[in-house]
């Protein structure tokens, strides 16, 4: 009975629950944000955090049309609608600050949910039903990849590992 709490709420700080305080969540990725790029001395322009804020409206990733869909809806006070090429460049600068992650098999983007250093393992937990990515850093599981790369001659770069599945919420559910 313990352990099952244990390991729910485990689940729980990777997929957080449907009712969660979203804001928060996604207040401390934009204060995250700042800091980050103020530490490498780069800027939060307004189009950076627009797309930013966008990704952070929930926890599921978005496609790059999405987005621009998403920045345009609100786009009345902001002018046009952004062109792509804004859109990507604002995405590669927000994924070399480690803000954002690209998710390979759904070809989309997710703000990141960790504090991590750009250059570290990630684990993708992608779930069929809801769409949510919950991101797991397994040190353990990036070195094990490591080793069994070397071992054929292979030299890896940032191990990226998406897992589909389902997630601790629509299991429950
Ligand atoms: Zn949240
Ligand atoms: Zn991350
Ligand atoms: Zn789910």
């Amino acid at each position: 009975m313990v352990k099952a709490t244990v390991k729910k709420s485990e689940g729980r700080a990777v997929f957080p629950t449907p009712g969660h305080d979203h804001d928060r969540c996604a207040s401390d990725a934009i204060a995250h944000a700042e800091a980050t790029c103020a530490a490498h001395k780069e800027k939060l322009t307004p189009i950076r955090r627009r797309v930013l804020e966008a990704l952070l409206a929930n926890h599921a990733p978005l496609g790059a049309y999405e987005l621009i869909d998403r920045l345009a809806q609100d786009g009345e006070k902001e002018g046009a609608r952004p062109a792509p090429i804004t859109i990507y460049r604002a995405l590669d600068f927000l994924r070399e600050q480690g803000l954002v992650h690209r998710i390979e098999s759904r070809n989309s983007f997710i703000a990141c949910a960790h504090k991590h250093e750009s250059d570290d393992p990630v684990v993708f937990l992608i779930c069929e039903k809801c769409g949510a990515v919950g991101e797991s850093a397994s040190a353990a599981v990036a070195d094990t990849i490591k080793s069994a790369s070397r071992a054929a001659g292979f030299t890896p770069k940032t191990p990226v590992i998406e897992i589909s599945g389902v997630c601790v919420n629509c299991k429950a559910a």
